[in-house]
């Protein structure tokens, strides 16, 4: 009997590729990245099994190109670049990887608080540029303590519930904000306080973006709400780049109407060192580092590969969306 196709949009761990070897034909993009529309629209058409990752978009004409597709397995939690919905109209199963991300993705944004401010990344910038000057002066290079400040946490999920806990280690206090708020019992143990958005944007020291990048979530974050926001506030984004307006932050730092950010999402990434936000002092960008820790990528890969078992065969994945 044939071995069923499977595409890869890149490339995995050597354990994954060599699993899948054994059951399946499968190919691997190399090259270009993400590969071009055009090449994955010609490859997906053969195949019973797609891996892909969170810059591959598919979307309808994708999925209606996909004429043999069973599954579509992404290596990563968010499913914003899948049309989901038509995928599952055609009963093409989507697999997707949380929990095994949540700790990962939950200390970046724990470090990305503690490095804008305790101005981490600027002091590096400071030594590197041949800038440090003075040393040990009575306002030199200060930042903000954590202890007694207020973080602001939107979406409190899987991730975000994870930062309570490394915020509350750190004696911070802790609001949230979610569509529907979650049992008092949770509450309780996390030590975190529902509120509304409003009073999320306007109470927040720091506020931290947990949510997913959905219709209603899609550029939430502008100039109307930077407004809002205190002016010693800072904003963390380890959720999706399109959740913030871009313009609108770049000038709300400048302008000092928030105090500071720390990205590891962008609008449109990868971004170059000509980017506006590039240009900005108080503000720390990392390249999408999320769950990037070698334990996480490998256990990502492991579900990716099981996911995709499951749904090619007609099962459903172990994290599945919809059916
Ligand atoms: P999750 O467990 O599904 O949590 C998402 C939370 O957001 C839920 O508590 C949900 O509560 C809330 N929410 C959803 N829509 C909302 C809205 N419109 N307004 C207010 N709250 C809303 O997801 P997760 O595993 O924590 O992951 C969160 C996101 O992080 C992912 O979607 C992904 O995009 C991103 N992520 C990024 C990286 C990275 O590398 N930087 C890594 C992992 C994940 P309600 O349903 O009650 O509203």
């Amino acid at each position: 009997m044939q071995k069923k196709r499977v595409f890869l949009t890149r490339t995995l761990h050597n354990f994954a590729l060599n699993e899948l070897k054994k059951k399946y034909q499968i190919e691997i993009h190399s090259g270009e990245i993400p590969i071009p529309k055009t090449k994955l629209l010609k490859k997906i058409q053969n195949v019973e099994g797609l891996i892909c990752f969170p810059y591959d978009k598919i979307d309808k004409e994708m999925i209606d190109a996909a004429k043999n597709l069973k599954v579509i397995s992404t290596f990563s939690v968010g499913y914003d670049h899948i049309d989901t919905q038509y995928a599952i109209k055609k009963k093409i199963r989507v697999g997707y990887t949380p929990e095994v991300l949540t700790d990962a993705t939950a200390d970046l944004a724990f470090s990305l608080i503690l490095d804008i401010l305790r101005r981490v990344s600027e002091g590096d910038r400071t030594i590197r540029e041949g800038k440090w000057r003075q040393i040990y002066g009575a306002y030199d290079y200060v930042g903000i303590d954590l202890q007694g400040k207020t973080l602001g946490i939107l979406g409190l999920g899987r991730i975000g519930s994870t930062l309570a806990k490394r915020a509350k280690a750190f004696d911070m206090k802790i609001i949230y904000h979610n569509r529907k708020s979650i049992s008092k019992n949770k509450e309780k143990s996390l030590g975190v306080k529902y509120v509304t958005l409003d009073k999320l944007i306007t109470q927040s020291d720091i506020i931290s973006i947990h949510v997913p990048h959905t219709k209603e979530t899609d550029q939430l974050f502008d100039m109307k709400i930077f407004r809002k926001m205190r002016k010693t506030a800072y904003l963390i984004n380890t959720a999706r780049g399109k959740i913030i307006n871009e313009k609108d932050l770049a000038v709300a730092l400048k302008k000092k109407i928030i105090a500071g950010a720390a990205l590891d999402v962008y609008e449109n990434e990868p971004i170059g060192k000509k980017h506006p936000l590039t240009k900005i002092q108080n503000i720390v960008l990392v390249p999408h580092i999320g769950s990037s820790t070698k334990e996480t990528r490998a256990k990502m890969a492991k579900i990716t590969i099981k996911n995709l078992e499951l749904g090619i065969n007609g099962k459903k994945p172990i994290y599945s969306v919809g059916y």
